[in-house]
């Protein structure tokens, strides 16, 4: 009974809020509130303010984020724009209903959370905190406020060759990154990469996602979408994760370059057919590197399929310069070298974090129990928030150019793709 759900939320809101703050649980009444700090005022708010409550049992505030209007929607679930009410930065809650999630999604569930906590790279959208109700569970996620590509193209038609290796060379890099630390996608597509308002690419959505001990361990369940699907996950009952990942890309830059899709068909057993036996074409106006890039990874045999590193090099892609912060490297992860004391440019931006944690009223006490790596604790979400928003001053999340790029002088848009959003599924293969 939704009642007896709300008692529920408030008083789990009720206790945890109060060990948040030292004061609060001491403090009488009718306390002066000019001295509070933002946090103490917030969390006072949240359990003595009326509107403040009403808010939160109607869903308008979430934890410590003020939730806004729908930004998307998904198979499994709905994204609404937030924002953080004390740092008023934007996120985007992807909201799902815990009642209807059976153990299966909610084993996918918790692996799209770890992978999320174990990937930091600029080209992937990142995780700052987890925020569960008795009903449902918001991830709080980067807002990446410039749309998604298949809307992109959907609305604009194909992109221009520019664009094209300015995209894709940022998913191949943040593809190369998560390989790089055994994370297989496993649901790459156009609808999964999103665009922040600067143009920067940003992978989303991964509730397919593995971690696999070994990348050459064989993976057994069909993940992602039928028009993505690489021919092995129609045909055999296992299949090896890179080249899946491989495949889509193959297929997101088909349609990013020509706005159609390489695999068509009315029905799945067609579609099938058609991938299985490699059948599509490139239109002959998409330049020469690029044809040759598209080939080198539609193979039908995985082995055959172009490795991520062949691709970078490809002559398609040479005119492409990452910014500092985006180069793919093997040889230390992000999230790695954010860990080693000596990063001197960390050191500082967590200085600069602690700092405004500290106006706003975060004690050290606060920062010490939660040693900001649990993905459920408000402290971690707001640490997280403050840390990217003082990367992205430094120009973190800016996205690579290619050299010597003219605008084109008239819109290429030949022809939008009309197509429906494609829907993921997930089965074990037989
Ligand atoms: P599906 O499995 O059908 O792809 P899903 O339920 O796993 O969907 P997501 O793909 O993560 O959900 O999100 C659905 C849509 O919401 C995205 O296609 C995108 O339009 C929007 N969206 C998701 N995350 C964000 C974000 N961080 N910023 C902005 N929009 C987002
Ligand atoms: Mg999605």
């Amino acid at each position: 009974m939704p009642g007896g759900q709300y008692q529920v939320a408030s008083a789990r809101l009720h206790h945890s809020l109060y060990s948040l703050t030292d004061s609060s649980d001491a403090g009488p009444e009718d306390e002066e509130t000019d001295n509070l700090t933002p946090l103490e005022k917030l969390t006072r708010d949240m359990c003595k303010d009326e509107q403040t409550i009403k808010e939160l049992i109607i869903g308008r505030r979430i934890g410590f984020y003020k939730v806004r209007g729908e930004i998307g929607y998904g198979t499994f679930s709905r994204v609404k724009l937030a924002f953080h009410a004390l740092t008023r930065d934007k996120v985007a809650l992807k909201i799902l209903d815990r009642t209807r999630l059976d153990a299966e999604a909610q084993r996918l569930l918790s692996r799209e959370i770890s992978s999320m906590e174990a990937l930091h790279h600029p080209n992937v959208i990142r995780l700052y905190e987890v925020v569960e109700t008795p009903r449902r569970l918001h991830l709080v996620l980067e807002y990446a406020g410039g749309g998604d590509l298949h809307s992109r193209i959907c609305n604009e038609g194909k992109l221009s060759d520019n664009a094209s290796k300015i995209t894709f060379a940022q998913i191949l890099s943040a593809i190369k990154y998560m390989h790089s630390i055994n994370i297989i996608h496993r649901d790459l597509k156009a609808e999964n990469v999103l665009f922040t308002i600067d143009g920067c690419v940003k992978v989303a959505d991964f509730g397919f996602s593995t971690q696999v001990s070994n990348r050459n361990n064989a993976l057994d369940t069909f993940c992602g979408s039928p028009p993505y699907a690489a021919p092995e996950l129609f045909r055999d009952e296992s299949y090896l994760g890179p080249p899946v990942d491989v495949w889509a890309m193959g297929v997101l830059l088909f349609f990013m370059v020509t706005g159609t899709m390489p695999f068509r068909a009315e029905t799945m057993g067609k579609l099938r057919r058609c991938v299985i036996e490699g059948n599509y074409t490139i239109p002959p106006w998409v330049p020469g590197p690029c044809q040759r890039l598209i080939k080198g990874i539609l193979r039908l045999v995985p082995s055959e399929r172009y490795a991520i590193d062949q691709m970078l090099g490809c002559d398609w892609l040479l005119p492409v310069e990452f910014s500092w912060s985006f180069l793919p490297s093997d040889s230390m992860t992000t999230l790695q070298s954010l860990m080693v004391s000596e990063n001197a440019s960390l050191e500082e931006e967590v200085e600069e974090v602690r700092s405004s944690l500290e106006k706003l009223g975060f004690t050290g006490e606060h920062l010490q129990n939660n040693q900001l790596k649990d993905s459920r604790s408000p402290v971690t979400g707001v640490y997280r928030i403050l840390l990217h928003h003082t990367q992205k001053k430094k120009g973190c999340d800016s996205p690579p150019v290619v050299r010597g790029m003219v605008r084109d002088p008239k819109r290429e848009g030949l022809r939008a793709y009309r197509g429906l959003r494609h829907t993921s599924k997930f089965c074990v293969l037989s």
